[in-house]
């Protein structure tokens, strides 16, 4: 049994800790990543990110042929048929494509992957298939993994995860969505284009938690327009397969008396919870919270010497590009660089049709945390690209403090949404106020002009509405 020593191992190779390998390396550390799975690149690129969008694409493009989109255009088709298999053979092309290309990374930096699953031994130490590997520091990047829902057993044939959800072998013809987060509305969205009915349960009365409250109602508005049901305000308590499907027991979140829904299919999206279980934290005595995260200081440091973490088994947000920043700046540290991630400024995005976006503070926390803002709007509808290319839902929301104008947060409901907020992100890096990007020259004819225009409804003088 060979005794490695290593500057860095990484356990996990998800975008947190591929990334952080990868910047390990090139910073001239001694590197390895364990990965259990039979491919690098973690929930993101195999089951997560990567497949979840493969499949938001097609099905838009089967969507736009078959509903008369591309015909309002001038571009006739007929006969359009859905080719399913054809579909999961792009998505699984696109994973083969990306999963390898990580391992061609780590062939080009020098990381050595470790297959297998990692165990702490002690707290400089671990196990991975037998083996015993030593290093002078550990960075533990494990992701997360679903959150189960007590009376609703996956099976991943009727009952589903957002795994079992990207694979299904056929359009289900009522899916009922239990939870109506990012992952309910984009997988929900990729099955209601393809002829299922979806019906979304939440058990708060409005879907999109944590997200700013005119986006919430924006977007409730425009999936019911697109044929979305929604039992708001509702929690399943049980769900029994029967020979069609499955029926799932619901009540009133508050209380109140049951009553049945039928499902031909059942997608359980109710949150991530991060992966610790079987790492053996108490041999390197490194604790974890009352949720399971692993809390670390602004350096990665968990507080046992050596020993960093990253990504979604940390607090936060459990989003791909946060904890690619976190595996980057962790992998700084270590080297003896200042590794910095703002967290006030991590953009999220939900990559349905229009695309829902924001960065910094919502509007109701940004009341609650500075008193007084000036919030400026600017609607779609008035952007001349969203308007020629028929995409007239949604809006931008500028956020700004009232008394300096810094700009406290962004939000967007708009088709290219997820692209346009890169550029909110950064002016709040560089700490913009709303004049700052009221007055730059935006492109025309772009959907990025509204968000000019937004900034100059801060101080009453948008344009075109
Ligand atoms: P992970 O990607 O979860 O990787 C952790 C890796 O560690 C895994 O490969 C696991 O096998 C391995 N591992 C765990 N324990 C061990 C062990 N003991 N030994 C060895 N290996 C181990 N985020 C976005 O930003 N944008 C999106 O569009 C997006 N879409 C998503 C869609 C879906 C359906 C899902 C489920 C998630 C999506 N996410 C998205 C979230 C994103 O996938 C995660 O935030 C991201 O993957 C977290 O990265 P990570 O490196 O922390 O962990
Ligand atoms: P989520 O936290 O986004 O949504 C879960 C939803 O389920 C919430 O609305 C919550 O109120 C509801 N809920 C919780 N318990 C419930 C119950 N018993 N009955 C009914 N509703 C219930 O979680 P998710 O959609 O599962 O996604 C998990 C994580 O993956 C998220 O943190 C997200 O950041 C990440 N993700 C990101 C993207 C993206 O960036 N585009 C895409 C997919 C997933």
């Amino acid at each position: 049994m060979a005794d490695t020593n290593f500057d860095v191992i990484v356990i996990g190779a998800g975008p947190g800790g591929y990334v952080a390998a990868i910047r390990a390396a090139q910073l001239g550390l001694k590197t390895a990543c364990v990965e259990s799975r039979e491919t690098l690149g973690g929930t993101c690129l195999n089951v997560g990110c990567i497949p979840s969008k493969a499949l938001l694409h097609a099905s838009e493009l089967f969507e736009e042929a078959n509903h008369g989109v591309l015909a309002k255009w001038g571009v006739k088709t007929s006969g359009v048929e859905l080719d399913l298999g054809a579909m999961h053979a792009g998505r699984q092309e696109a994973i083969k494509g990306l999963t390898g290309g990580i391992e061609f990374l780590f062939k080009k930096n020098k990381v050595e992957w470790l297959k297998g699953h990692a165990k702490f031994t002690g707290a400089n130490s671990i196990d991975v298939a037998g083996a015993s590997y030593t290093a002078k520091n550990f960075i533990i990047a494990t992701g997360s993994s679903v959150t189960p829902l007590p009376g609703v057993e996956i099976d991943q044939e009727r009952i589903v995860d957002s795994t079992g959800a990207l694979e299904l072998g056929e359009v289900p013809e009522h899916l009922v969505v239990i939870g109506g987060g990012v992952i309910g509305l984009e997988l929900g969205s990729v099955w209601r284009r393809l002829g299922a009915q979806v019906t979304v349960v939440e058990f708060l009365d409005q879907i999109l938690p944590g997200m700013d409250g005119d986006v919430r109602k924006e977007a409730n508005k425009i999936f019911k327009k697109q044929g979305f049901a929604y039992r708001l305000g509702t929690k399943v308590t049980k769900a029994e397969k029967n020979g069609a499907g499955v029926t799932l027991t619901v009540e009133p979140a508050k209380g109140g008396a049951a009553e049945t829904i039928e499902a031909s299919h059942v997608l359980v999206s109710i949150g991530r919870r991060p992966n610790t279980d079987g790492l053996d934290l108490e041999k390197a005595g490194v604790k974890v919270n009352n949720r399971g995260q692993i809390e670390v200081d602004h350096d990665f440091r968990t507080g046992v010497s050596g020993i960093y973490a990253i990504g979604d088994v940390t607090p936060g947000p459990m989003l791909a590009h946060k904890a690619e920043d976190e595996g980057i700046a962790c992998a700084e540290v270590i080297a003896g660089q200042i590794g910095i991630v703002n967290h006030d400024v991590i953009p999220s995005v939900v990559y349905t049709m229009p695309e829902i976006a924001g960065v910094g503070l919502t509007e109701e926390d940004a009341k609650a945390k500075y008193g007084d803002v000036k919030v400026g709007k600017f609607p779609m509808l008035g952007n001349s690209r969203a308007k020629t290319n028929r995409e007239p839902d949604g809006f931008v929301k500028v956020i700004a403090d009232a008394k300096s104008d810094r700009v406290l947060g962004v939000w967007m409901v708009a088709s290219v949404a997820g692209t346009m907020i890169g550029q909110a992100a950064q002016a709040m890096e560089f700490g913009a106020t709303s004049e700052d990007i009221a007055y730059t020259c935006h492109a025309h004819p772009t959907h990025s002009e509204a968000l000019k225009e937004a900034a100059m409804a801060v101080n009453g003088k948008p344009i075109h509405v």
